[in-house]
């Protein structure tokens, strides 16, 4: 057996958004157009195919981080599911950190939005190169060049437009393709062609095609000698040159390319396939994963490696409606075939591999095997939690894992009938597990029950699924909350308020909305976001 996509062509990937500019609708388009999905589903009406938890239909939010592949143009595309509530933000630093590039869909209308700047900084952390669509451009007030600075004022990164869109609002019906000195007009949205054709620009558009070609140019050669200076030689530059040095600036972070269109028209999505593969790093590209034999402390790497011996790291548990119990593992070096044994080096504990599954959308195949760079659903695996690492017997490794921020919400929870008890906590007990954001305690004061997560809306679920998963009925008193006031407070309180809150190294439960007053003045802190991280620079170096 081997490979059946070559590792270079192969790309891991995160969409992440503000909640409602559009991050389940692009999604969904994508699967459409590269043959996963054969139906455009609305996304409210219930049949989007990432959306399979029922809570996210009904609420219209996507939870999980379930990883689904779909195939462009040769190369194989992994989304791993990134959600974009507040409460979620955990489950969002867990797919960061296991995809290799995301792209941040923005609002044309709303451009920037507070939790876009939140996940913008996670992504940072993580490292993650990323591609901006600026989606929506069919509603009214949507401006594509007011969201470019935006992006720059606001998240201080260097956007790069590769397309200006034609006409805006109800109008916007096409793009020009910077690079290629190409127009693209789409229908007017209702007919889903899946073919597409660049065509020469319109007169009427050269004037404003040729600023705009310069402003892009101009950005990418700063960041690349060789084009810089075939630029400023006044050289006619080819495509491929000019798309080599965007995918190198891309990788390196140093730009952030810019793209538009309207998912739900039906407009730009192809163009947004291209340049995910153009773009964004193979797995061959990206930093090699970092470990340590366990016993003596030594430093093993995993790079991306079929020959090497197995790592991969547990990302997600899941509930499949239909197989069970999942885990979703990235897979750093070697290979895992289903029946195979592997050591799962957090725990210890040795297990077998049962089957192993290629998630598309609502499908799953079965596979026999899958190397270095993938993304995987193993079914059978008993004994791991997410973030454990997983590797062959005969060499040990951990994996660096994952920072899990502390629960910053409690309520007690009780069964709502002695027949439930036993079941209440069993149950409570698996939901722990998959969720490292998510406890349960004890109040040895009252003898109550307490679970504890990362906001209202986590802990709502929680009871939710419950009730739908594990057929548990259970009653829930009023929430306990960590800091919720919003509080003015000079550095050095800050300071106390990081330890406060155990946090490791940079990280706070609470911080959002971070304003810095008057310089010594202090911070404005709100609790609008749970589990945000605090800039480095904003942290003080006293005490
Ligand atoms: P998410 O919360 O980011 O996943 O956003 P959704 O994909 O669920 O979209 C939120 C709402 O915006 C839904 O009602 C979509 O139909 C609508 N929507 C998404 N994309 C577009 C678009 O390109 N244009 C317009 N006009 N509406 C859109």
């Amino acid at each position: 057996m081997s490979r059946t996509v070559p590792i270079s062509r192969q790309r891991n990937i995160g969409i992440m958004a503000h909640i409602d500019a559009g991050k389940t609708t692009t999604t969904e388009r994508i699967l459409f157009y590269t043959g996963v999905s054969h139906k455009i589903g609305e996304v409210h009406d219930g049949q989007a195919v990432m959306d399979w938890m029922v809570q996210e239909q009904e609420r219209g939010i996507t939870i999980t981080s379930a990883a689904t592949t779909c195939t462009w143009k040769d190369h194989r595309i992994n989304i791993i599911d990134t959600p974009g509530h507040v409460d979620f933000t955990v489950e969002v630093e867990r797919s960061l950190r296991v995809l290799d590039g995301a792209v941040a869909v923005f609002c044309a209308v709303a451009g920037v939005e507070p939790q876009s700047e939140t996940v913008w900084r996670q992504a940072d952390r993580y490292k993650v190169p990323r591609l901006a669509f600026v989606n929506k451009m069919d509603r009214t007030g949507a401006d594509f060049f007011r969201v470019l600075e935006m992006i720059k004022e606001r998240l201080k990164a260097k956007p790069v437009p590769l397309q200006i869109p034609i006409g805006s609002e109800e109008n916007f019906n096409g793009i020009i393709d910077l690079i290629q000195g190409k127009a693209l007009f789409f229908d007017d949205g209702t007919i889903v062609a899946k073919e597409y054709a660049f065509v020469d620009i319109p007169d009427e558009y050269i004037d404003e095609y040729e600023t705009w070609r310069q402003v892009m140019l101009e950005a990418v050669a700063e960041e690349d000698e060789e084009l810089l200076e075939k630029y400023l030689g006044g050289e006619e530059l080819d495509p491929e040159a000019i798309i080599n040095a965007v995918r190198l600036a891309t990788i390196s972070m140093k730009i952030c390319p810019v793209l538009c269109g309207s998912a739900f028209k039906n407009k730009g999505v192809q163009p947004l396939l291209d340049s995910i593969v153009s773009y964004f790093p193979s797995p061959l590209d990206v930093t090699v994963m970092k470990g340590v034999d366990p016993q003596s402390g030594e430093e093993i790497s995993s790079p991306c490696d079929d020959d090497l011996p197995l790592s991969a790291l547990t990302f997600k548990l899941a509930n499949d409606p239909y197989v069970g119990h999942l885990a979703f593992l990235r897979i750093y070096s070697g290979r895992i075939e289903s029946g195979m044994t592997v050591i799962n080096a957090t725990n210890g504990k040795k297990e077998r591999v049962g089957r192993l599954l290629r998630m598309h959308a609502n499908k799953r195949e079965d596979i026999k095997e899958a190397y270095a760079g993938d993304i995987v659903a193993a079914v059978g695996l008993k004994h791991a939690s997410t973030g454990d690492t997983l590797c062959a017997t005969d060499r040990v490794v951990m994996l660096e894992s994952m920072d899990f921020p502390e629960p910053v919400i409690e309520v007690a929870i009780e069964p709502k009938t002695k027949a439930d008890r036993d079941a209440l906590s069993q149950s409570l007990a698996k939901l722990a597990k998959e969720d490292p954001s998510f406890r349960v305690k004890s109040n040895e004061e009252t003898n109550q029950t307490l679970i504890a997560g990362m906001g209202e809306l986590h802990l709502e679920i929680i009871v939710d699924r419950l009730t739908r998963e594990f057929g548990v009925n259970a009653n829930v008193g009023q929430p306990q909350v960590a800091y919720r006031e919003t509080i003015t407070t000079p550095i050095k309180q800050e300071t106390r308020y990081v330890k406060q809150s155990g946090g490791r190294g940079q990280y706070a439960h609470t911080v959002l909305e971070l304003e810095p007053q008057e310089p010594g003045g202090g911070f404005e802190f709100s609790n609008a976001i749970v589990g945000g991280v605090i800039p480095k620079e904003y942290i003080p170096a006293v005490e």
